[in-house]
């Protein structure tokens, strides 16, 4: 499958940070540092083509200048994993709207259920960034880009941690409009939905909810 719309980060701190990521060793807290450090440099990839509008700005030396990101961009963090990005995205665009998206894999079906989706009646932004660390099958992501269009947003991207090939090709198939930016391109997912060999549930690993016992 010719993929021109997924971009996989080969940067080095990239691939340096991810591999603690992954380690089964590394606790949540220093967890929660490497998903907003790798979110930050994959929000950065992702913003490389992004629109500008000229402006003048005036340093203590003289008038000369400059630029300001053009489009109004809204962050949507798919609950829960996705919120340890939104820092980081912040960072980089202090001006972005953030609109919570809650959706949850029915562990069955592995299919995706919206809980929550508090968007307003039509867009208010022009550029919308799925933020969602994992990318397994896709049917979190495809569910988030449909009814981000049918918000009316002009300009989708995803931006992920690790994907898995599957939920590349779902995407990619049923949206090929919508690039994806991801700092790793995995195996597999196993018989459960976890991407190989991943980093396991996103979302325990950064709320240390994973052990019950
Ligand atoms: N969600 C996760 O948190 N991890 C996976 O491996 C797949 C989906």
């Amino acid at each position: 499958m010719d993929l021109p719309n997924l971009h996989v980060s080969s940067h080095p701190a990239v691939l340096h940070k991810l591999a603690l990521l992954r380690a089964e060793t590394t606790e949540p807290k220093k967890f929660r540092e490497l998903v907003r450090e790798i979110s930050w440099l994959v929000g950065y990839e992702a913003l490389a083509d992004a629109r500008l509008r000229e402006l003048r700005v005036r340093t203590p030396i003289e008038e000369t200048d400059g630029v300001e990101l053009a489009d109004r961009i809204g962050l949507i963090p798919i609950l829960r994993a996705g919120l340890g990005m939104v820092d980081a995205m912040l960072e980089l665009m202090p001006t972005a709207q953030v609109w919570h998206l809650g959706l949850f894999r029915d562990e069955r079906t592995l299919r995706p259920v919206e809980y929550y989706n508090k968007l307003p009646d039509s867009a208010t932004v022009e550029l919308c960034l799925i933020l969602d660390p994992m990318l397994a099958t896709g049917g979190s992501a495809t569910a988030a880009i449909e009814v981000l269009k049918k918000w009316g947003a002009a300009r989708i991207k995803l931006l992920n941690l690790i994907c898995a090939p599957e939920g590349v090709e779902t995407v990619v198939s049923a949206h090929p409009d919508v690039p994806i930016y991801t700092a790793a391109l995995d195996r597999q997912l196993n018989e459960k939905g976890y991407i190989m060999p991943g980093l396991g549930d996103a979302g325990d690993r950064q709320f240390g909810t994973g052990h019950t016992d």
